[in-house]
C-alpha cells in the first residue's frame, strides 16, 4: 500500500455543511483566505485503491492510531509550517506531552470520537484553532501551555473539559463554545483577553484561582459556576448571563471594572469578600434566591438600580469608596446591612 495513488479527496465547501460536521444554519468557521475557489482542498497524498488520506477517512475505515501517528509526525516538523486539517476525522487524539513548534495548527471542524487530550503539552504557535471541532468524549488541557492566539469559538465537547493549570499568552476565543458535562480551568493563565461570549456550560463551571485579563462572559449559560479566588486583571462583562445554578464569586479580584447587567441567577449567589477596583454594575439583574455581599469591597460605585432579589440582601461590613446606587432596588427577603 505504498504506492502514490494521487491526492485526497476531501474538499471542505462552507456552504455544504455535510462536508464539514455541520447542519443547515451552522456556521462554518473556515475563513475565506484558506480558500481557493470557494473550496479547501485536502493537499494529501493517498495510497492507492484510497480515495481519502488517513486523517479524512472515517473511523471505522482506518486504523486510527496510525492516523494520529501521521498527524504526530506532521507536528514534529519546524516552526515555520502551517499546520490545517479542517474537517479531520479521528478516534481518540492524544497529542499529550508534545513540543509543538508551528506558525498554524488547524484542527478547525476536526471530529474526535473519543477523547482528546493535550495534557502537558506546550504549542509554541502563532495560531492555534479548533473553532467548530466537536469532541464526543473528553477533551482534557491540563498543564499545556499555549503562545499564540487560540479559537476554539464554537467547539463542542460532549464529555468533561479539563484546562486544569493550562497556560494562554495570547487572546483565547471560546465564544458559543459548548460543553456538555462541566469545564475546569482551575489555576489556569490568561494572559490576554479571554472572550467565552454566548458559550453553554451544561454540569459545573470551575474557575477557582484562574488568572484573567479582560474577560467576556455575554449570554452564556452556566448552571453551577464558581469564580472563587480568580484573579481578574482588567474588566470582566456578564451581561445577559444566566446563572443556573449556585455562583460564587467569593474571593474574587476585579481590578478593572464589572459589569453583570440584566444577568440572571437561579440559586444563590456569592459575591462575599469580593474586591472590585472600579464600578461593579448590576442594573436590570435578577436573583432568584439570595445575594451575599458581605465583607465586599467596590473602589468605586455600586449600581443595584433595578436589581430584583426574590430572597434576602446581605452586605455586611461591605465597603465602598463611591456612590451605592439603588434607585427601584426590589429585596422580596430580609437585608441585613450591619455595620454598613
Ligand atoms: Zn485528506
Amino acid at each position: 500500500m505504498s504506492d502514490a495513488g494521487g491526492t485526497c479527496e476531501y474538499v471542505l465547501d462552507p456552504t455544504e455543511p455535510g462536508t464539514w460536521g455541520g447542519a443547515e444554519g451552522d456556521r462554518c468557521f473556515v475563513d475565506d483566505r484558506q480558500l481557493d475557489g470557494g473550496v479547501w482542498r485536502c493537499p494529501r497524498e493517498v495510497t492507492s485503491g484510497e480515495r481519502l488520506c488517513p486523517l479524512h477517512r472515517p473511523v471505522d475505515r482506518k486504523d486510527d492510531r496510525a492516523a494520529v501517528d501521521a498527524l504526530r509526525r506532521e507536528l514534529s516538523g519546524d516552526g515555520s509550517t502551517k499546520h490545517q486539517w479542517f474537517g479531520a476525522r479521528f478516534g481518540d487524539l492524544d497529542l499529550s506531552g508534545m513540543a509543538i513548534q508551528a506558525r498554524t495548527v488547524d484542527l478547525s471542524h476536526a471530529r474526535v470520537r473519543g477523547d482528546l487530550s493535550l495534557d502537558d503539552t506546550t504549542l509554541d504557535v502563532g495560531y492555534l484553532s479548533l473553532s467548530g471541532a466537536l469532541v464526543t468524549g473528553e477533551s482534557t488541557w491540563e498543564d499545556a501551555i499555549v503562545s499564540g492566539y487560540t479559537v476554539l469559538a464554537g467547539t463542542s465537547v460532549g464529555g468533561p473539559a479539563r484546562f486544569d493549570r493550562a497556560t494562554f499568552e495570547a487572546p483565547v476565543d471560546l465564544t458559543a463554545a459548548t460543553f456538555g458535562d462541566g469545564v475546569s480551568f482551575a489555576e489556569a493563565r490568561f494572559d490576554g483577553e479571554c472572550t467565552f461570549n454566548s458559550a453553554i456550560v451544561g454540569g459545573e463551571a470551575a474557575f477557582s484561582r484562574t488568572t484573567f485579563q479582560d474577560a467576556r462572559f455575554n449570554g452564556v449559560k452556566f448552571e453551577d459556576v464558581t469564580f472563587d479566588g480568580a484573579t481578574f486583571g482588567g474588566d470582566i462583562e456578564f451581561e445577559g448571563t444566566r446563572f443556573g445554578g449556585n455562583t460564587t464569586f467569593a474571593d474574587a479580584t476585579v481590578s478593572g471594572l464589572a459589569t453583570f447587567t440584566a444577568s440572571a441567577f437561579f440559586s444563590d449567589a456569592d459575591f462575599t469578600s469580593i474586591t472590585v477596583g472600579d464600578d461593579a454594575r448590576f442594573p436590570r439583574a435578577k436573583f432568584t434566591r439570595s445575594l451575599l455581599l458581605d465583607d465586599a469591597r467596590f473602589g468605586s460605585t455600586l449600581n443595584l438600580n433595578r436589581v430584583e432579589i426574590d430572597g434576602d440582601l446581605s452586605v455586611e461590613r461591605m465597603q465602598f469608596d463611591g456612590e451605592l446606587q439603588c434607585f427601584s432596588t426590589k429585596v422580596a427577603g430580609e437585608t441585613s446591612i450591619e455595620s454598613l
